[in-house]
């Protein structure tokens, strides 16, 4: 086929970009280089300013607007420096996707001349003209405004561009009402919620006055790379991210020969420049490898705190994107975006903690720091069997569906893997080996019957969606193309209420005359007897499980549809207005837009699948059925039997085809219900599979068309030819 022979040339003839590092340069020394960090302000900033800005990101509080002004002059004087002709705020709207609203220095003044000009009030507040953002019924079109301003934790930074270079300041976007829009508010919130609760735990085993306690996430992306040419001829690569046709490749990922294999030298030219990219922008990006699926690939930044890691992992997405095109290749982020083969994952590593007292999720050198730790785990097991439907549908989408609980990707069953050595400990606990067995005057948990904990993560359980790994908890569910802020907001609420809980049921023993050993150790068995169902260190792939779990009373909540009204379930609503995350409005409008974005992916995919199906593949099928019914015209002309099998078998998946079009068009052409959630069940439900039977007859014919027909890239080709 001219389309695929065109492409597959220019793969061919194709070479990678020259590489753009200075010979002399060390690798890591532009760490920083483009980012308003701690240590510039420090440099170009008054004392008293800059211990301001440190007290400001240590307690969280609103910057000082007499201090803005400083920081402003000091950061506009260093981007100007940098290049910067404008710069923007940029925030994270419910798309899941990055906005930025661009701002030029310069305002005109009278005289024709332009004054380079940038305020406190300009890097605190912001208002972008964002009316067009989904805001779940939280603007009405009088109030449609929203407001961003700086998130001080999160340093601002100087973005390249052949075209001019732009400040950009990373920020919370809020509605004139104080409701939030976007992603990063919540975190904020949530953090704040956590650390207030951890506190009171960490006061109660003796530590005076603690620092802020913030949550860590380590964010492990995958990803898949594509050549360019292949990407352009696949109309649902491009408009829909995964492919909609595709028969399974006969070289598929039985032989896992691709994880951990050499990295081909392209990708690496383009690994090696992405991470430059990364470190200018002060990204701490990591480890690289192959992954389990060929064309799959993997980075993993070093963790940092919450709110940072979740900018950095947007930034470190579209730098991806843009590196990838510079390289002749497009970055597929996709959750799934080949059938049959391994998805895409963003694995959160969770863990709180300060920079005084380290992870409060590892196990102590002493006794007495052991039993806080386990307080602390105890805590994450009450969190996550209270209020793993809401960890689930933090993770809901229409694409990461097609992951959950499908090759290689934990279930939709949000349990906890804890490791032999802990899930013993625990259960000693459960069985109550520990409580009142005093030794030497102490109890258990207080001294040396505890077994010494070690930091080793000993044996990792791939198949579990929140497991324990020795430091700190990695949850398994988020999809590659979502924002890690939507799980970090669930686990810091749900850890504040867990916290709060443990804090509390500690106070009031020791209040009434329990010794706080005694008390911790009460405390650890009711939580295991109450909420150990939610541990599981078996095979979370297996038949067995969702049959288990379903006796053990999880929740399968299998796809989006089932999984979004968690989010307004009385306890949700109830939870996260305690903690002062979101109002009950706010948590409405986020359900909204989880049904909205479902359906508008669900019905851009199916319109695609029409339309590929109809131009593309019926055509193709159509002229092969042509050729073949000459074919046996001419062989009885000639007076030779025709052998008419591939004619028949070729029909017959026509047939199958057009019936499939022919009900996808109609359900396609369906009402939308003004419910939301009723139109995305009806997409669940009617549209997807619709769009499968469509499907299954083109991959059908994919195997008996003329390949010189055929002009799809084949799973083959786009997966293998790099
Ligand atoms: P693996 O593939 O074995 O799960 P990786 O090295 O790919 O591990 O990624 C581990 C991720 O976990 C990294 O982003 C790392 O920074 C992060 N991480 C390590 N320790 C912590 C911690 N205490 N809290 C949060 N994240 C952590
Ligand atoms: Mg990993």
């Amino acid at each position: 086929n001219p389309v695929r022979m065109q492409a597959i040339t220019s793969v061919e003839a194709y070479t990678p970009p020259p590489f753009t590092f200075d010979p002399g340069e060390e690798p890591g020394e532009v760490f920083g280089e483009n980012v308003f960090s701690l240590t510039v302000m420090q440099k170009r900033l008054p004392k008293s300013v800059y211990k301001s800005v440190v007290s400001t990101i240590e307690k969280s509080t609103p910057l000082d607007p007499a201090v803005a002004d400083a920081v402003a002059s000091a950061m506009k004087d260093w981007a100007l420096e940098k290049g910067a002709t404008h710069y923007a705020h940029v925030f994270y709207p419910l798309t899941g996707l990055t906005a930025e609203k661009h701002d030029s220095f310069l305002d005109p003044v009278g005289d024709g001349t332009a004054l380079a000009s940038f305020s406190g009030k300009t890097l605190v507040q912001g208002e972008p003209d964002a009316s067009s953002f989904p805001n779940g019924g939280l603007r009405n079109t009088f109030e449609a405004r929203g407001y961003t301003g700086w998130d001080v934790m999160s340093p601002a930074y100087v973005l390249e561009n052949p075209n001019g270079n732009t400040l950009c300041i990373p920020t919370i976007f809020i509605s004139m009402t104080g409701e939030a829009l976007d992603h990063k508010t919540p975190v904020l919130r949530s953090q704040q919620a956590m650390s207030a609760q951890a506190k009171r735990i960490l006061t109660l085993f003796g530590h005076d006055d603690p620092e802020n306690v913030v949550a860590y996430c380590g964010p492990e992306q995958e990803y898949f790379l594509v050549d360019s040419h292949f990407f352009l001829a696949r109309p649902d690569l491009l408009n829909a991210g995964r492919t909609l046709f595709g028969a399974k490749p006969p070289k598929g990922q039985e032989f896992d020969d691709h994880y951990f294999g050499a990295i081909p030298e392209r990708v690496l030219g383009f690994m090696m420049d992405t991470e430059r990219e990364l470190f200018k922008l002060g990204i701490p990006a990591k480890t690289r490898h192959n992954e389990v699926a060929p064309g799959q690939f993997e980075v993993a930044p070093m963790f940092e705190r919450a709110n940072e890691a979740s900018d950095h992992q947007q930034l470190l997405m579209t730098t991806f994107k843009a590196v990838a095109k510079k390289h002749g290749m497009e970055c597929l982020f996709h959750e799934k975006p080949f059938a049959g083969v391994n998805g895409s994952g963003k694995h959160v590593n969770f863990s709180i903690g300060n920079s005084e007292l380290g992870s409060l999720l590892v196990p102590g050198d002493s006794p007495h720091e052991n039993a806080q730790f386990l307080v602390f785990c105890a805590a994450v097991i009450r969190a996550v069997h209270l209020y793993g439907g809401l960890l689930r549908a933090s993770v809901a989408s229409a694409s990461n569906d097609h992951r959950l609980g499908a090759n290689e990707a934990p279930p939709a069953i949000i349990s906890i893997f804890l490791g032999e050595q802990l899930a013993d400990v625990f259960d000693q606990i459960a069985k109550g080996g520990a409580t009142g067995s005093k030794e030497k005057g102490t109890l258990m948990i207080g001294v040396d019957t505890l077994p010494t904990l070690s930091k080793d993560p000993g044996d990792r359980n791939r198949t579990s969606p929140f497991a324990f790994t020795g430091n700190r908890f990695e949850f398994r569910a988020p999809g590659s193309n979502q924002t890690v802020a939507a799980p970090m907001v669930v686990l810091n609420t749900i850890m504040a209420e867990a916290l709060d809980y443990c804090a509390s049921s500690i106070e009031s023993a020791v209040a009434e005359g329990t010794g706080f050993d005694e008390a911790v150790q009460a405390l650890l068995s009711t939580i295991v007897a109450d909420h150990g169902t939610v541990i599981f260190n078996g095979n979370g792939y297996s038949e067995e499980w969702p049959i288990e779990a379903e006796q053990r009373g999880l929740k399968n909540l299998r796809t989006t549809v089932d999984a979004l009204p968690e989010l307004i379930s009385s306890e949700a609503i109830e939870l996260f207005s305690k903690y002062g995350v979101f109002n009950e409005r706010e948590m409405h409008s986020r359900y909204e837009i989880g049904c909205e974005q479902y359906v508008l992916s669900v019905g851009v995919e199916a319109n695609l699948t029409l339309e590929i199906g109809t131009t593309t593949i019926l055509p193709a099928a159509l002229r092969y059925q042509t050729e073949l019914a000459q074919n046996v015209v001419a062989l009885e002309a000639a007076g030779v039997t025709a052998d008419t099998s591939s004619l028949t078998a070729v029909t017959e998946q026509i047939t199958a085809l057009r019936a499939g079009l022919a009900d996808l068009a109609s359900a396609v052409g369906h009402e939308h219900d003004e419910d939301l959630h009723v139109t995305a069940r009806f997409c669940r439900d009617s549209v997807l599979p619709a769009m499968a039977a469509v499907r299954a007859a083109a991959d059908e014919l994919e195997g008996l068309v003329a390949d010189d027909l055929w002009s799809l890239p084949t799973y083959q080709e786009m997966l293998y030819i790099l």
